[in-house]
């Protein structure tokens, strides 16, 4: 087992080595410091990160109030980046477009000859954002992504069929006035399984339609969220379905419940899963292997952890940010996506990959941790692992009204035992302690949130990234 190390162990050697690298900034406080999992990147992502980071600091306009955190260049590079503030959507949205454009950059003349355009995201007004958008990038970055998963590049070709299960509040075609014939949902090789914007809304006709498109479509790849894909699997499973299984099947846009997981592996016996998890404005970052760990793309994106304090699971927790490489139009740099990730500790994978961080997952989003009473943080993953004991669980949410309250509504099967609450709240007492206050109701279906996507747990109040965060490691 490699050991999480904090470059601080490295302090003294850096001193004798390069006697200009300074820690501390001009007010004499110690700069945060980089945080390594004790993984090697390859040159090229060193060179990379450096000339984003230097035409970032020299030429962005989002960037320029960032210049006196730089420590400078005799610092290395982990050290530079870790020494700076974090992109917020915030940022995004005050310096849209021009303020992230790459220097040299026609803005007019790229949207003219169609090399980008401007996509919003979806979500609460807080959320949403305007990207701009590169599709030749996007592809490359998605293309390199295969890459870190042996079944997928095999099967993956960039023509192959694709089914897709999606909001389409995200992504796809909306069918505003009713349903929509297959050949009106079929772009390119995709074909967009659903056109309705809520799962409260999908028949029983819908789900068979969708198995039997499955059937004549003959998809290599099946992508979609995972809660969407589990309300498929679990209808194919009832009904006894035969599906056409597809060579793998991508788990995106959220975060997977292994409660979804297993309904969609009961589905599709023998097909390969994997997760692919990235984002609108950072394309693929990282795709999971077929020995079950999160490889980082390391091509297209640098990642840097900032690990949560001890109590709170650090230092194998904590969030990510994001910055692109080898865009072509766009500087997007130390971009806080909002998502959290457990590193992986069980040393070298076994597929042999290497150069780039591994994870051994992603642990949600950083505005559903929900607290103990205790004050321990607990992320979605953790919700999720102890929920997940409890098999019958179809769907779930929890919600920390206040302090030590929280209520869980679930959905279980009609063929359920009868005390599911019984169960359930014993796991979510061994979670949050003898403290915490649980009400549990059963409900006949969990609704997605406005933007479409599941939200597991969340917390009525906000958890600040200063109560969970080391400061070590992120400037406060
Ligand atoms: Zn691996």
């Amino acid at each position: 087992m490699i050991p999480f190390q904090p470059m601080a162990h490295f302090g003294i050697m850096c001193t004798i080595m390069d006697s200009e690298c300074e820690l501390s900034d001009a007010a004499g406080r110690q700069r945060p410091l980089p945080y390594h999992q004790g993984v090697s990147f390859p040159p090229a992502y060193i060179q990379a990160s450096t000339h984003v980071l230097e035409t970032a600091l020299r030429s962005v306009a989002a960037y320029a109030s960032w210049r006196p955190h730089d420590p400078g260049p005799a610092c290395d590079i982990d050290t530079r980046y870790a020494a700076l503030p974090s992109l917020t959507k915030k940022d995004i949205r005050a310096h849209f477009p021009a303020g992230l454009l790459l220097p040299g950059k026609d803005l007019e003349k790229g949207l003219a000859s169609g090399a980008i355009w401007f996509v919003e995201t979806s979500g609460t007004t807080a959320d949403q954002v305007t990207n701009i958008w590169c599709q030749e990038w996007w592809d490359a970055s998605e293309r390199a992504s295969w890459g870190l998963n042996s079944e997928i590049s095999r099967i993956a070709t960039g023509g192959h069929p694709e089914a897709i299960l999606v909001s389409p509040l995200n992504v796809g075609i909306v069918g505003r006035n009713g349903l929509l014939p297959m050949h009106e949902r079929i772009a390119d090789q995709y074909l967009f399984l659903n056109e309705v914007m809520y799962p409260s809304e999908w028949t029983d006709a819908l789900l068979d339609r969708m198995v039997s498109e499955l059937n004549s479509f003959q998809p290599v790849v099946l992508e979609g969220n995972p809660s969407l894909l589990a309300i498929l699997a679990r209808h194919i499973v009832r009904r006894g379905a035969r599906v056409h299984p597809p060579g793998a099947i991508v788990l995106t846009y959220e975060f997977p419940s292994r409660i979804h997981v297993r309904q969609i592996r009961m589905a599709f016996p023998g097909v390969p899963l994997a997760s692919s998890y990235g984002s609108t404005e950072a394309g693929y970052v990282f795709m999971e292997c077929e020995h079950g760990r999160l490889h980082q793309n390391a091509e297209y994106c640098r990642v840097d952890f900032q690990p949560f304090k001890e109590e709170h699971g650090g230092p194998a927790v904590g969030r990510v940010l994001l910055t692109v490489l080898n865009h072509p139009w766009c500087s997007l740099v130390r971009f806080d996506v909002g998502d959290l990730a457990r590193l992986d500790a069980r040393g070298a994978c076994p597929c042999g990959r290497g150069g780039g961080m591994v994870l051994e997952g992603i642990e949600g989003r950083a505005v559903n941790v929900t607290l103990a009473p205790d004050g321990r943080a607990l992320t979605q993953a953790r919700v999720d692992d102890a929920l997940a004991a409890v098999d019958v669980i179809d769907e779930y949410r929890l919600e920390q009204r206040a302090g030590a309250e929280y209520e869980l509504m679930f959905a279980a099967g009609a063929d359920a035992p009868r005390d599911v609450e019984g169960a359930a709240a014993a796991v979510l007492h061994a979670l949050y302690g003898p403290d915490a206050r649980i009400a549990v109701r059963r409900v006949g279906q969990v609704p997605p949130e406005a933007s479409g996507k599941y939200r597991l747990a969340r917390a009525a109040f906000p958890v600040t990234p200063g109560y969970l965060l080391d400061a070590r490691y992120a400037l406060l």
